[in-house]
């Protein structure tokens, strides 16, 4: 079983708890890796990232714990960047390249806040169509090259609150047509695809992103994948790794890439 995630959030960001407490419930699982990625300062946007002023801190105590339990744990110190975040200063040992915003307009359209204010943003300036705001979702995300990532974070955010309101009819042409057309733009990246239990930890999901059909297209391709927890608390440390390890091994996933 794999005992490593990349895909951590502390409460320098909207994560509950602190980082050393983080720390310490992944090495009483018996961990082996544990790699920070706070979100990147987003200026249009300041409710759930870290703020600007709190990166050098952030780094140095992700630093000190490393130090701190080397003998116990491997601590990285990452962030996950936002395509639309400001360049991010600082060090980091790694990134995960997001979206989690359209910007259309000149206004950025949260895709995982709620259900209600992805519906709003579809009718205010898509027309009430949920397929043409999936292509524009996926076309922006065929850019995440632009962050520089090592991982690429939950490629269809937007299906965050399907099992609970259907918002996106993935069996539409133009839906699957879009979401493979960003796949094939990231891929010459070289870089690990998320396999994220994020969604299901947090109650709105059963299966992790992306979609299985999704999935399955990336190893069809060849893409790697990587399963990680996107844990916003230490009680979601490895939940549902087990099962999204042995979803992806039926549609074809041979192996799990690592940092
Ligand atoms: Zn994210
Ligand atoms: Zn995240």
């Amino acid at each position: 079983m794999i005992k490593a995630d990349f895909h951590v959030h502390t409460n320098f960001c909207d994560g509950k708890n602190t980082p050393e407490e983080m720390v310490q419930a992944a090495i009483s699982l018996g961990m082996t890796s544990l790699g920070f990625s706070v979100h990147s300062y987003t200026e249009f946007d300041q409710s759930y990232c870290i703020k600007k002023e709190k990166v050098a801190a952030y780094i140095e105590e992700i630093n000190r714990l490393k130090e701190k339990y080397s003998s116990k744990i491997r601590i990285l110190c990452g962030i996950e960047r936002d395509l639309y975040a400001e360049t991010p200063e600082g060090c980091f040992d790694y990134t995960i390249g997001s979206l989690h915003y359209v910007k259309k307009n000149g206004v950025y359209y949260t895709v995982d806040e709620s259900a209600d204010r992805l519906r709003k943003a579809i009718d205010e300036a898509w027309q009430g169509s949920a397929v043409d705001f999936a292509k524009d979702y996926f076309a922006e995300a065929s850019r995440l090259g632009e962050t520089s990532p090592d991982i690429i974070g939950h490629l269809d955010l937007i299906t965050k609150f399907d099992e609970i309101e259907p918002i996106f009819d993935i069996t539409n042409p133009a839906y699957v047509a879009a979401a493979k057309k960003a796949v094939d733009a990231l891929l010459p990246l070289g870089v690990p695809f998320e396999i994220n239990t994020g969604a299901i930890s947090r109650g709105y999901r059963k299966t992790p992103y992306p979609a299985p059909f999704l999935l399955a297209y990336i190893l069809e391709k060849g893409g790697k994948v990587i399963l990680s927890g996107d844990v916003h608390a230490a009680s979601g440390l490895l939940c549902h790794f087990e099962e999204a390890e042995a979803l992806a091994r039926s549609l074809g996933a041979e192996a799990f890439e690592t940092l």
